[in-house]
């Protein structure tokens, strides 16, 4: 069986966090507030509440809807609730990494929903566990719930800001004990988190979320994100801010412009959609070509291509056509059809493409196996030239900051030339957005915003051990490319299944 995730050629978004307080339905909106945000994880859901005396927590593998029925939500009754959704970024797919995780402390009773990885998770554990610490997943996030329990804090909100204290890299949380919500963004503001408000006949709740979509979906309204750095509390008495870290160079992901977040969101206090246009405008003014139609890879490449096409005069066809029905397996037959998986999402239009030039435009290229599958289905549907234009710059580094990414090995960007990657994929030309343009398309892009997959360079180090996956990408950053590092062609002939 082959799943999706095996049939696209990107970087993994990580997961998707809700929350909200004050609304006699907190169940029933945390599950629609997930739903809005299972783009950012598909393989868990789970959603704890509280009545403001207990906790209840039902989680289950799966998309949101297979996780849960009317019975279930049911079964969660209170004003106050936390969601998740996961694709597993650090720890494995099960359902012991399932979020939230709940314990049951001195302090009383804790619910944590992460979305983003602790680099100095490890070592954390390690010291937890020499001090008897036994963990029941591999996931990071369960850190934190450890260090919660051990804390000396005189209550469970103290206890937890000092746990979240200890920790470095990616995060941004939504928690919640038996009668407060608490949101948290690290002080590098990697991952995002808005806030918002939603008005109903029995008063004001507060809502909290990964992507704006989630608060379109329930009605609620965008007041600001939570700031790199910030604590937000919303209580039955209000809503507090507290600054408990050191202050930090920002660094928010900026991929999550190019790829993760739905460009119906609102990310950083920024319209996703007109950011990726304009990485397709700026694009077309880089690196223009003459062509007769530009054609979106739907749905990643469909805001950039719409940017392309404005800049560059050239029309906007869909070439492509994408079926929105693939589930999430299918049986694939043996050696029935050649590249079958990518056949089964997308279809070319031939009276579209045929005896045309043709510019493909796409979000980002990681291993390169999927944009070469689609550039050969566009030249068998008759298409006289392809041009490959890719809105962001070539991906060279992996991430540590809550995505899942191919070793460096496997990034084609980090092991071939420009003219290396043309050829693999079998295009006309190839070209990418540069990094200039990519941060100049985003308002204060140089200087807030995360660019180590393009560049190599990290603003939050990491540690040497962690494994030999982290390994490979400090060898990278630490040696320029060598020849002996470069994989033959031939090696990515076939789709690498990475964990
Ligand atoms: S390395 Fe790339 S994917 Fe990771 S946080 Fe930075 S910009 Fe985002």
């Amino acid at each position: 069986m082959s799943s999706p995730q095996n049939m696209v050629d990107k970087f993994r978004e990580e997961c998707g966090v809700f929350g909200i307080f004050g609304h006699p339905e907190a169940a029933n909106l945390t599950y629609f507030g997930l739903y809005a945000l299972q783009h950012r994880g598909q393989e868990s859901a789970g959603i704890a509440t509280s009545t403001g005396e207990r906790i209840r927590l039902s989680k289950a593998m799966g998309q949101v809807n297979d996780a849960f029925d009317h019975d279930k939500l049911t079964a969660l009754p209170g004003h106050l609730a936390i969601g998740h959704v996961r694709y597993s970024t650090a720890g494995e797919s099960r359902i012991e990494n399932a979020q939230p995780f709940v314990v049951d402390s001195k302090h009383g009773q804790l619910a944590v929903c992460h979305n983003g990885n602790l680099v100095n998770a490890n070592e954390l554990r390690d010291t937890l566990v020499s001090s008897g610490a036994i963990f029941q997943s591999s996931s990071d996030t369960e850190v934190i719930v450890h260090l919660f329990a051990r804390s000396q804090a005189e209550n469970a909100e103290g206890a937890f800001v000092e746990a979240i204290q200890q920790g470095r890299g990616a995060f941004s949380f939504v928690a919640m004990t038996k009668d407060r919500l608490i949101g948290v963004r690290d002080p590098h503001g990697f991952r995002p988190l808005a806030l918002g408000r939603l008005s109903h006949p029995g008063g004001e709740a507060w809502v909290m979320c990964s992507e704006t979509c989630a608060m379109d979906l329930i009605g609620a309204t965008y007041e600001r994100d939570v700031e790199p750095g910030e604590v937000v509390i919303v209580t039955a008495h209000g809503v507090r801010s507290i600054k408990p870290f050191a202050s930090a160079k920002a660094s928010q992901c900026i991929f999550e412009h190019v790829y993760f977040s739905r460009p119906d969101s609102f990310v950083f206090g920024e319209s996703v959609n007109e950011i990726r246009t304009e990485f397709g405008r700026r694009l077309a003014r880089e690196s223009g070509v003459d062509a007769d139609v530009v054609v979106p890879i739907p749905d990643s490449g469909v805001c950039a291509a719409i940017g392309y096409s404005e800049a560059a005069g050239i029309p906007l066809r869909m070439g492509l056509i994408r079926n929105h029905y693939v589930g999430r397996t299918f049986i694939q037959p043996q050696q029935m059809i050649r590249h079958f998986a990518v056949k089964v999402k997308l279809n070319p239009v031939r009276s579209i493409l045929e005896g045309k030039r043709v510019v493909l435009v796409d979000d980002s290229i990681v291993r390169g196996t999927t944009s070469r599958k689609i550039v050969r289905m566009v030249r068998s549907a008759g298409a006289k030239e392809v041009h490959m234009r890719i809105s962001c710059p070539p991906t060279i580094s992996p991430c540590f900051y809550g995505v899942d990414t191919p070793r460096t090995s496997e990034l084609i960007a980090a092991t071939h030339t420009l003219d290396e990657i043309r050829k693999y994929l079998d295009a006309d030309s190839v070209a990418y957005l540069s990094l200039d343009g990519l941060t100049g398309a985003v308002p204060d892009g140089k200087t807030r915003y995360c660019t180590s997959c393009y560049t190599g360079k990290y603003p939050v180090a990491f540690p040497q051990d962690r494994d030999a996956y982290l390994q490979q990408a400090l060898k990278f950053n630490a040696e320029p490319v060598s020849a002996t590092s470069i994989i033959p062609l031939s090696v990515l002939e076939t789709d690498p299944v990475v964990g």
